[in-house]
Parts: C-alpha cells; sequence; structure tokens
C-alpha cells in the first residue's frame, strides 16, 4: 500500500470480491479502492502506480472474475456520489454511474418519462449498462444516450463523451477500458405514468418466465450471432441445454445462461462456458463470442 496515494475514500488490500458479483464466484483485489468523489477518483488515478493494471466493477452483473488474486487495483463507485438521479430539463435525467438501471426506470416512471422503461429488465448500474450498450425488447442504452462523464485510468483527466464518441453498436462500445465512467446523461420523453409502469411490468413478466432472474447468474453469456441465430438456440441445439460440470450448469430455463448451482467455482463456469462454446462450433461451425467480461489471470490447474 505504500505507493498508493492517500485517498478520502475506502481503500483495502487483499479485498474479497465473490460477494460483489451475481455469479458469487472469483477471488481476492489484490487492491481494492471505492473513491469518495469524482474528485478523490481523479487524483487517485494520477498518482497511482502506472504499472498496476485497474479494473472496473459495477454491480457484477455481466461480469466473471476468476479465482485466485485479481492483480491490480479493482475499482468500485460505491459512494452515495456516484448513485444519484437529477431531474434536468426537456426529460433529461442525470445519473450516477453506479446508479442501479432498474432506479432509473423507476425514477423515469414516476417523473412520467417515457422510453426508459427497457432499464428495468437490465439488473446493474447505468455504468455497466454503457460500457456494453445494454438492451432488451429492441430498445438499448444508445437509443437514450445524450452524454457521459469519465475519468482517464492513466491520467486523471475529467472529459465528457457525445454519442459519436461512444462509438456503440450490438453489446459494444468503442470508449475502450481506458475510462471510469462517472455519470451519465440520458433522455425520454413525455408519457403517461401508467402506460409507462405497464410497460416495465411486462417486461419483468416477460424476463422473470424467459430467464433465471433470480439465480446466481450473469445474464446472457454470450453475444447472438445474429438475429436469426440466437445463442440459446445453437446452444440448445448442439446439446448443452442442461449440461453440468462442477457446481456450474446451462439453465434448463433459457440455454444462453449459466448458473452459479451448487458452490461452483470460477473455473467451472469458465470450463463449461467453454465447453458450450466447442460443442456449437462442432454442429454449426460459430465460434460464440462472450458478452460476459472475464477478468483475471486462468490459474494453470483448471487449464
Ligand atoms: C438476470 C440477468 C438479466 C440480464 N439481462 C440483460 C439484458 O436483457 N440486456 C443486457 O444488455 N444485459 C443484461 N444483463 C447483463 C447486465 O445486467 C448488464 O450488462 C448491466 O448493465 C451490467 O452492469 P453492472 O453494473 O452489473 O456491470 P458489471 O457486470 O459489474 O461490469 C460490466 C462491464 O462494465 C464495466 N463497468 C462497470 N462499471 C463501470 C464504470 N463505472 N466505468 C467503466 N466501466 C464500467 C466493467 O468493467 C465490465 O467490463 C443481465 C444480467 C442478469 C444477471
Amino acid at each position: 500500500m505504500k505507493n498508493l496515494p492517500k485517498v478520502k475514500g475506502e481503500l483495502f488490500e487483499n479485498y474479497e470480491l465473490a460477494t460483489m458479483t451475481r455469479f458469487k464466484t472469483g477471488g481476492m483485489a489484490e487492491v481494492y479502492f471505492s473513491p469518495y468523489d469524482i474528485d478523490d477518483l481523479s487524483h487517485f488515478l494520477k498518482k497511482a502506480p502506472k504499472d498496476m493494471p485497474i479494473h472496473l466493477i459495477g454491480f457484477g452483473s455481466n461480469i466473471l472474475i476468476r479465482d485466485g488474486i485479481l492483480n491490480g487495483i479493482t475499482i468500485r463507485l460505491q459512494n452515495s456520489n456516484f448513485s444519484f438521479i437529477e431531474k434536468m430539463e426537456n426529460n433529461i435525467l442525470k445519473c450516477g454511474a453506479f446508479t442501479s438501471n432498474i432506479a432509473i426506470a423507476k425514477f423515469a416512471a414516476e417523473n412520467s418519462i417515457q422510453g426508459m422503461e427497457f432499464l428495468f429488465g437490465i439488473p446493474g448500474t447505468i455504468g455497466g449498462a454503457i460500457q456494453t450498450n445494454a438492451g432488451c425488447f429492441g430498445r438499448e442504452i444508445k437509443d437514450v444516450f445524450v452524454s457521459l462523464q469519465a475519468v482517464n485510468i492513466k491520467t486523471g483527466e475529467i472529459k465528457n463523451f457525445d454519442l459519436k464518441e461512444c462509438g456503440f453498436s450490438y453489446r459494444k462500445s468503442e470508449i475502450g477500458n481506458e475510462w471510469v465512467f462517472v455519470s451519465v446523461e440520458i433522455k425520454g420523453e413525455p408519457g403517461k405514468k401508467e402506460s409507462i409502469l405497464q410497460t416495465m411490468q411486462n417486461i419483468k413478466e416477460k424476463k422473470d418466465s424467459a430467464q433465471p432472474t433470480y439465480t446466481k447468474t450473469s445474464g446472457s453469456t454470450f453475444k447472438n450471432p445474429s438475429p436469426e441465430k440466437p445463442a440459446w438456440k445453437l446452444i440448445k441445439e448442439a446439446g448443452c441445454q442442461g449440461l453440468k460440470l462442477g457446481g456450474a450448469i446451462v439453465s434448463p430455463v433459457h440455454a444462453n445462461f449459466i448458473v452459479n448451482e451448487d458452490n461452483a467455482t470460477s473455473a467451472d463456469i469458465e470450463d463449461l462456458a467453454e465447453k458450450v462454446r466447442l460443442k456449437v462450433y462442432e454442429k454449426f461451425g460459430i465460434m460464440l463470442e462472450y458478452e460476459i467480461k472475464i477478468i483475471g489471470t486462468r490459474r494453470i490447474e483448471n487449464i
């Protein structure tokens, strides 16, 4: 810790991360930092040793952290200074990057702002949603995006990004891993509260009936190769639904979800995902691309 700058927020060594992920697996952060506010974050990033990799985590609902030590510094914006919603003019909401998507959808409904209902179906932070251009039921982040404020991980510089600079595409943004998102402005349009709430309820019902929403899972494991070839269909037709490895299982409810069913390790989950990729490749000649982000070092004994 002696090479790390003094901070106002929380700084720990050997900090357990499993509880911060939906899979409830993964190892320890070599260093864990939860900044107090933007200035604290910027100051820390300016002064932090440049040879230590930086990892960002939100609610851990789209991430697999490998077992063992996660080298470098893991940053989580777990402070009320990054978790807020402000109503601006013209149906714009300014949100801290650690704000839950579900809370934003509810706030928008309370204020009769339409167009953000899809966020009700995405259990993570708006920061995580920006990174992956998250979406469901035909809407995605890029449809509501106005601007983003972020801090550079190498220099601590604070910068605003517009829509073009974010380069959103299917479950992807072009900003890369060089920036910590700290706040975002998103825009809806005037609507009727009752119909907004009804849309949100419909989204919840559809999701709950088709996905293992309340299990230890990180959502869709793989991106859809194309709308005609959704990953779940390829996985199912390759005979992988219900496949188990260690404590992990390919969900019997939705084949693109892997679930930590019985004290799985991250290695169990990743090995199962790799097995699925291989089987789909053997059957269809398509190599599935990961939607979940995998971070950390693969341990030799698990290969
Ligand atoms: C049951 C279930 C259903 C889901 N359904 C959907 C769905 O319909 N559509 C969809 O798109 N996703 C879905 N997801 C995935 C997930 O909820 C979204 O991707 C979510 O927005 C991720 O947010 P998070 O805070 O959990 O990010 P994490 O999983 O913690 O991180 C995801 C990525 O974002 C980066 N990141 C996080 N915070 C920041 C930040 N402040 N600055 C820079 N980078 C950051 C991380 O480094 C990582 O690369 C689902 C997940 C689950 C568990």
